[in-house]
Parts: C-alpha cells; structure tokens; sequence
C-alpha cells in the first residue's frame, strides 16, 4: 500500500504508450487506478442493487428455517445446508447436479446477458465500488484525483486504512459466517483469542486478504485473477450482451471544428476521455470488447452526460451486443440459449427429484481393509467381514438395526445402533452365508436398514467365496 501514494497519478489520458496491460505500466510498476465517478441512471440503479446485495450477504447467515441456518457449508464437518435442508459430502448425486445447474446458469446468464454479473453483482464490484471506493473518495478528498496526491494530509491515509481494516473485519466474519455459522462467530468473539487460536487465525488470514484485495489488489482480481473472466471469449457470442462503444456513430473522434477545418466531418465522440477517466478497470471501451471490461456502466453514464452536454442523443456508449454495433442482423434464436435452458431445466428436474427421494438414513457398504475377503468356517459356511457407513440424515438421534434379505446369519455385536441426527457412523458386521450360493465365487446379498420395523433404506453387495466347478 506504501507504493500507492507515490505512484498515484491523475489518470493519462487513455492507455499510456507502451503499456502491457491496463494497470501495469511498460517498466512493469502498478498504474494505480483512481477512478472518477459518474452518477447517472445506471449508477443509481446499481447503487440500490449493490446495498440489497450487501444487505442479503450480511443477514443470510442469521436466517434461520426450523432452527438451522438457511445456508451453512459446513466444510469442516461436511456437511452443506440449502433453504434449512442439510446435505452431506457423500450425497454426490444432489451436490452434483447442484454443481452443474450452477454452471448452466452461469452459461445461460452469459451467453443472454454477457458480464452482468460482475457489473451488477459480483462481490468483488459490489465492495469495491460502492463501499471501499466511496470511503476513499470520501477521506481523500480533493486529493482523490489530484497529481499532487503525496501532498495530502498524513491523517486522512491513516484514517481511510482504519475504516478499511475495521470493514474487512466485519467482512471477514460475514464471510466466514457462511462456513461455520453465525452461533460460532460470536462464540468466538466472546472468548479470548488463546481459548480458540486456529478460529483466530483464520479470522486474522482473512481480514488481512480481504483489506489486501479491497485496499491493494483492486481491479487485478478481475483483470487478472478471476476465471470468469478468463472464460468470456467462450461464452459470449456475438449477439450477447455488452456495453459498447459505437465506433459508426462515435468516428472519427475529436473537436467538430478542428475537424471540419481539415475537411472531416466528425463523429459524436468528443475525444473528452470522460468515459477512461472513470473506467474502474483503466481501460478504453472505444477500442472494442476487451477482457478487463467488467460491464459495470461507468462509461455510458460518464458518455449520456457529455452527450447531454453537447446536444447530441445519449447512447453513443450503450448496452447492445458486438452484431448491433456491427450493424450485423440480430440472432436472438442462437444454439446456446436453446440448448442451456433445456439441459437446466433437465439437470434441476433431476435435483429436485434426488432431493425429494433422500430417504432419512442411509445404509453404504465399505469395504473392510486388512481382512481376509471371505473364510469358509468349520460348518463349510462362508463368512465376510464388512463395514458399513450408516448416516442419519434427521435432527434427531435414532436407533437403527440391519437385517439381512435372504439366506444367512448376521453377527453384529454394535447394533442396535444409536446414531445422533445429521452424522455418519461406522459399523462391522460379519455375514455368514451358506456356500451353496456362490457362483464363480460371488454371491448378491441385499440389506436392510431398518428402525423398529420400519425400512429406511437398502443396499446390495457382491460377497466373495469360493470358486465352485
Ligand atoms: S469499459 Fe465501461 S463498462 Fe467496461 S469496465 Fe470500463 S467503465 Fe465499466
Ligand atoms: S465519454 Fe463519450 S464523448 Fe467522451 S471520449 Fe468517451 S465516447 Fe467519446
């Protein structure tokens, strides 16, 4: 952070000659960014969505449904909670289709609607441009901007870097809210620091990476961190959409009357740089679709108003797509946002349906290690020893038994079995088969969980045992 007050600049006017990327000049220093703001209507439809985003962040984890939060990932215990329901690692159906409908949505939004997310939404846009880049712009003052920035008042620095650090703070508890649920936070809060270290050093790692994202790293985790961003040459096409900059319109660029002394008859763009000077990824939409564009509007607002200025209609940067700026014809009827919307709509009817059939307890076999795969007994019976997973997905704690389908006895000194609700316990059973049943050395034998005469759930098994001719 010391680099910034040295560095900071007024922004140059468009990218400076020679540089390799838009914060990065060509000696490899940081150009830091000090973008201007531009209200308009854009920026105050967004400001509303960024605070009710905020907001939904900061109080989901104290939400509660049937006394369970409303989403908790658990990653410690494995164990994820969705709407009030709890899910655990090993259901890798639900949690995959999960996984995919995420991804589908993600293809669809970006595909229809190009990177609104990261405009409107993302968490990194939505922190740093209305709460962490207000506050600079707030405690810096006139200095915000200025090329004389070194000059600025000791205090104000030492202030802005307060708030941001007692901000990151919070953020970080918000955050890791998420993962271990708002009861542990205060818990944690209220003990000192000795009595749980590891909780503390995680707190303390993650406010010092998130006042090192929101104070130093800024828009790099878009230009050069984020994978979303990385993936927006395959998942936009040409009629997606995108904020834009209309070179038919806008060209060519400058002063109407040094133009026209030179016999050209000049385009809307006034070359005012207006919409670079409050770009907060440092870049120049007038030379097209680039990667650093997080599609946040700055520019239209920051055009609509020149634009207003100088007579001309607003628009001249608008949202549109790379076909209508090309004056191309409109295909809104594209493979992609047929076949994204169908395979959603398959994969969220396979979630649903998953979720709607988990029973209340699950019955897995586990391989036991270290053992023989079968011994034939005196009696010439075959007998297997096995481990089961057993998982009780209620609340409560409950008392389970297992039965076996078929022929055969069960030796399962553990059972009946308590299993307190939401946890997994393991359990050895000897099955002892008669060997008459084997057929190329392998027997199916089915299972029963059950509680009292209730069946919660089955599972089946190859057992090995000799080879007969
Ligand atoms: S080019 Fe415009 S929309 Fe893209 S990041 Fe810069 S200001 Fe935002
Ligand atoms: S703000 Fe509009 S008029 Fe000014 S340079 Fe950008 S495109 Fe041209």
């Amino acid at each position: 952070m010391a680099n910034e007050s040295s560095n900071a600049t007024n922004l140059p006017p468009g990218p400076p000659e020679g540089e390799v990327l838009s914060t990065m000049r060509a000696d490899g220093s940081r150009r830091w960014l000090r973008p201007k703001l531009s209200p308009g209507k854009l920026w105050n439809k967004r400001l509303v969505v960024a605070w009710a985003l905020m907001a939904l962040f900061t109080l989901t984890p104290w939400i509660r449904v049937a006394g369970k939060p409303l989403f908790l990932f658990d990653v410690t215990s494995r164990r994820f909670i969705f709407f009030g329901t709890t899910f655990h690692a090993d259901e890798t159906l639900p949690l995959a289709l999960l996984v995919v409908s995420i991804c589908l949505a993600i293809f669809l939004l970006s595909a229809l609607a190009g990177r609104v997310w990261c405009g409107w939404a993302c968490p990194q846009t939505v922190y740093m441009e209305f709460l962490y880049r207000p506050i600079e712009r707030l405690m810096e003052g006139k200095h915000y901007q200025s090329p004389e920035r070194h000059k600025m008042p000791k205090w104000r620095l030492v202030a802005k870097y307060a708030i941001f650090l007692v901000l990151s703070l919070h953020l970080a508890n918000t955050f890791l809210s998420w993962f271990v649920g708002t009861d542990k936070i205060i818990e944690w809060t209220r003990q000192s620091p000795l009595e749980h270290p590891t909780p503390f050093l995680v707190v303390f790692v993650t406010t010092g990476l998130m006042m090192w994202d929101f104070a130093f790293w800024r828009e790099q985790m878009c230009t050069l961190a984020c994978p979303y961003a990385r993936f927006q040459s395959v998942l936009l096409d040409r009629s997606s959409l995108i904020v834009g900059y209309d070179a038919k319109r806008g060209e060519p660029r400058g002063n109407a009357r040094r133009l026209a002394a030179q016999g050209i008859e000049a385009g809307d763009c006034v070359d005012c740089h207006n919409c670079v000077t409050t770009c907060p990824t440092g870049i120049d939409i007038r030379n097209g679709l680039q990667l650093e564009c997080i599609a946040c509007t700055q520019c239209i607002d920051a055009c609509d108003e020149v634009m207003d200025k100088v007579g001309k209609p607003r628009g001249l940067i608008r949202y549109g797509s790379q076909s209508d700026f090309a004056g191309e014809p409109k295909h809104r009827l594209r493979p992609r946002v047929v076949l994204y919307p169908l395979l959603l709509a398959g994969v969220l009817t396979a979630l649903v349906f998953s979720v709607a059939s988990r029973g209340e307890a699950q019955l897995e076999f586990l391989r036991s290690r270290g053992q023989n795969p079968y011994r034939t007994l005196e009696s010439g019976e075959i007998s297997n020893v096995v481990s089961l997973h057993i998982t009780n997905r209620t609340d409560h704690p409950a008392t389970y038994d297992i039965r076996l389908k078929g022929e055969g006895t069960l030796i399962k000194p553990q059972f009946p079995l308590e299993v307190p609700g939401q946890t997994g316990i393991d359990a050895n059973i000897q099955v002892v088969l008669p060997a008459a049943g084997f057929h190329d050395g392998r027997k199916s034998v089915e299972m029963e969980l059950i509680e009292g005469e209730r069946v919660l759930d089955t599972a089946e098994r190859q057992f090995l045992g000799p080879l007969f001719d």
